[in-house]
């Protein structure tokens, strides 16, 4: 059976690691793009993705190129802590949570693709343009050649994967209605900043005023001989700015002047040297199916989802190891997409969906909403007046249950089978 996949994104290189360490001898990658380059900010990869890498043995190389987080606080933008949690080991994970560059893990992957399945396993510069299903259930793929002059191609295959993003080509062909991505009405501004390490330096701090929002976390453990580590930021606004400055960084620099929390100074961390990039925060609906017959959906391509909870990539990898593990389990194609829909898709649309209500970040604007002015009550950081403790527990309990990645549903060995990762993880703290 010969696999191809479209798009050579995290999802579509883990799946194809995945189906490879399946058994799966003849698996293709097709890349829109010339060549594999390392794009992109910080993602973060949660305990139960990090698992699924360690299975495919990548758990050494990834520890290397990453931040374990030991620290998620909610913020005020006053400073005051509306909810703080522990990651990783002190919060009872056996997997830490990673911070790392998503080119750095993006590039990792394309060299152990080249190395397990082969140097031609992924062909750059072979957008997927449309595919038909022929009644022998043989699926044709055309693929269109930029740097070779615009030039069409036709391949043949068993399974069609589309692991090609946000505006999939595939989702577009099953869904040809669907249209463009959904605006959230926010506008979001991204980069990384090489700045003094905050707050212990393994912390990750969200802080808002409820149209006003910064995230902020280290992409690196050990500072360079100036003492900085490139800090990944991203900053946004709920609503249409009415006033909009030719310099992109000064409109929204502004409004966060006086931002603080403990030793970080958003300020500084915004204001870096390095450009900005601004973009609209977008998703996708829920759809009722992602496989249809020898064709299925993976990653942001089946189930793009606003940026909250640091989930998209981790979601990206499970669904990949889901994948593999299905066709692994089923003789016929078909049955194995149909079980690795049923599987997957059910949890991920509700995911969408909380995203879209602010997943665990909403802790922010309740803060926002009953203490507009901050807290008062019992002093400085303490919300509990306002905010009860059980009440942010709960949101944070509930949200991680459904993203699978709270200690109960991580901590036990990966469901999809773990040919090659440790039997036991190394404590991600240990190195420093
Ligand atoms: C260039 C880039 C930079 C990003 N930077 C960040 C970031 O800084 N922070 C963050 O949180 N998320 C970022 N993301 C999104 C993040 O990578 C995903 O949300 C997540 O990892 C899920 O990955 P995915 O593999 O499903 O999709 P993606 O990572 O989007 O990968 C999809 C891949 O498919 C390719 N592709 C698209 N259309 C076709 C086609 N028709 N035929 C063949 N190939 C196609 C794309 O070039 C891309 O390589 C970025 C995505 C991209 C593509």
């Amino acid at each position: 059976m010969n696999i191809l996949i479209a798009g050579a994104g995290i999802g579509g290189l883990t799946a194809a690691l995945s189906l490879h360490a399946a058994g799966c001898e003849d698996v293709c990658v097709v890349e829109a793009a010339p060549e594999i380059r390392p794009l992109g900010a910080g993602i973060n990869l949660l305990p139960n993705a990090v698992r699924e890498l360690a299975a495919l043995g990548l758990y050494e190389e990834l520890l290397r190129r990453s931040v374990p987080l030991e620290r998620l606080g909610y913020f005020n933008h006053h400073g005051q802590t509306v909810w703080s949690e522990r990651r990783g080991h002190g919060a009872g994970h056996h997997w830490p949570q990673l911070a790392v560059f998503r080119g750095s893990l993006q590039e990792l992957l394309a060299a152990r693709v080249a190395e397990r399945l082969g140097p031609d396993a992924v062909r750059t510069d072979a957008r997927l343009t449309g595919f038909t299903v022929a009644d022998s259930g043989r699926v044709r793929v055309d693929l269109g050649h930029r740097s070779r002059g615009g030039t069409a191609s036709t391949v043949e295959t068993d399974v069609l994967v589309g692991a090609d993003g946000i505006r999939s080509a595939v989702r577009g062909t099953l869904y040809p209605q669907e249209g463009s991505p959904r605006s959230q009405g926010v506008v979001v501004w991204r980069g990384v900043t090489r700045s003094r390490p905050f707050m212990g330096g393994r912390s990750m701090v969200v802080m808002g005023d409820g149209r006003w929002k910064v995230v902020v976390y280290p992409l690196a453990d050990l500072p360079d001989a100036s003492g900085d580590v490139p800090v990944n930021w991203a900053a946004s606004y709920t609503g249409d700015l009415d006033v909009r400055p030719a310099e992109v960084r000064d409109r929204f620099l502004p409004r966060f002047a006086d931002w603080r929390c403990e030793d970080l100074v958003v300020r500084d961390v915004l204001g870096g040297a390095e450009p900005a990039q601004e973009f609209p925060m977008m998703d996708r609906d829920p759809l009722p199916r992602w496989s249809f017959g020898p064709v299925t959906l993976l990653g942001d391509a089946a189930h793009a989802m606003a940026p909250m909870g640091s989930n998209a990539t981790t979601q990206a990898v499970v669904d990949a190891r889901a994948l593999a593990h299905a066709v692994s389990l089923h003789a016929d194609p078909v049955h194995a997409l149909r079980e690795y829909d049923r599987e997957r898709r059910p949890a991920m649309n509700r995911l969408q969906l909380m995203n879209r209500a602010k997943g665990p970040e909403v802790v922010i604007d309740l803060a926002c909403a009953r203490a507009p002015e901050g807290f008062t009550g019992t002093g400085t950081g303490d919300a509990d007046d306002v905010l009860p403790h059980r009440e942010l527990a709960a949101i944070a309990h509930a949200y991680a249950t459904a993203a699978g990645t709270d200690p109960d549903s991580s901590n036990f060995p990966s469901p999809y089978g773990s040919p090659e990762g440790p039997a036991h993880p190394v404590r991600a703290g240990a190195a420093r």
